[in-house]
């Protein structure tokens, strides 16, 4: 049987980094309260739990020792009220926000300064959009999926950093067509590390005979990479963990691709190659 790994699997650099830092703190003896889930994983959940991080979700709920702690802020960034007020309730906040999230906050930033009313191809309710319109002014953007008409003088097309590279091409080429305006500036804003794992999500789905995506139930680029290879192969299936493997009945397939989400731990990885190496 040959295996066939995406090149780009694990956390990605924004995940990686904060997870690390966040043990890094903990190993240091400090305590360590995490804004929100780090990843949508439960392992990965537990497993910082176990090694004594803490996890805070809602701002009127902090810990009861925040004065003697530190707070951290995930990847997705948050909008600069909530880091203004952790950073009076925290011992210490240590922002996390992803560089090139960061760098998508303040290219809008930017462009409201100079004018441009800010359309954003995203998901309203998802964390980055929030900590996008939590960093800007609020009454100069609007997140949202479907291409509707703007009439403005300046308008700024950007995406949310995990969204899809083909379908943000569609969606700003229509919104060109039905706006009214006097000045377009269209930044493609998706992350590589997005770009390269859809890229090869295809490639792998169409090389292999079964293809299997590890990740979180709850990960939506997990998700998403399973709807990219379930298009181009029926056998692929998305499980969270190595158990899951056990009810399918592997050993017809010679060739076995695998991908995984951004949230996805090595470990868990690392778990389905050694089960499909041992011939089940
Ligand atoms: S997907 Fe990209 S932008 Fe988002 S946290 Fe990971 S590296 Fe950063």
């Amino acid at each position: 049987m040959e295996i066939r790994l995406a090149s780009k699997v694990g956390f990605c650099y924004g995940v990686e980094r904060a997870y690390e830092k966040a043990l890094e703190l903990v190993n240091n003896n400090e305590k360590v309260y995490i804004y929100g889930d780090l990843v949508h994983n439960n392992e990965v959940k537990n497993e910082l739990m176990n090694k004594g991080v803490g996890f805070f979700y809602s701002l009127n709920e902090l810990p009861i020792d925040s004065n003697e702690s530190i707070g951290i802020i995930r990847a997705h960034g948050i909008p600069k009220k909530e880091k203004d007020l952790l950073k009076k309730r925290f011992k210490e906040v240590i922002d996390l926000t992803c560089p090139i999230v960061e760098n998508v906050f303040k290219y809008a930033h930017e462009m409201q300064k100079k004018g441009y009313f800010i359309i954003a191809y995203g998901k309203k309710e998802h964390a980055e959009m929030i900590g996008l319109k939590g960093n800007i002014d609020e009454n100069k953007i609007e997140i949202l999926k479907d291409p509707k008409t703007f009439k403005h003088n300046k308008i700024c097309v950007i995406s949310q950093t995990t969204m899809d590279y083909h379908n943000f091409k569609d969606f700003a080429s229509e919104l060109t067509k039905i706006s009214e305006y006097n000045e377009i500036a269209i930044k493609d804003t998706i992350c590589y590390e997005t770009k390269i794992r859809e890229t090869e999500a295809k490639d792998i789905a169409i090389w292999s005979e079964f293809v299997i995506i590890i990740g979180g139930k709850h990960s939506s680029n997990t998700r998403k990479l399973y709807e990219i290879s379930k298009k181009y192969n029926k056998n692929s299936i998305h499980i969270d963990s190595v158990n899951e493997l056990k009810s399918y009945e592997l050993s017809k397939y010679e060739k076995i691709g695998i991908l995984t989400g951004t949230s996805t731990p090595n470990k868990s990885i690392n778990e389905v190659i050694e089960f499909l190496r041992r011939g089940f």
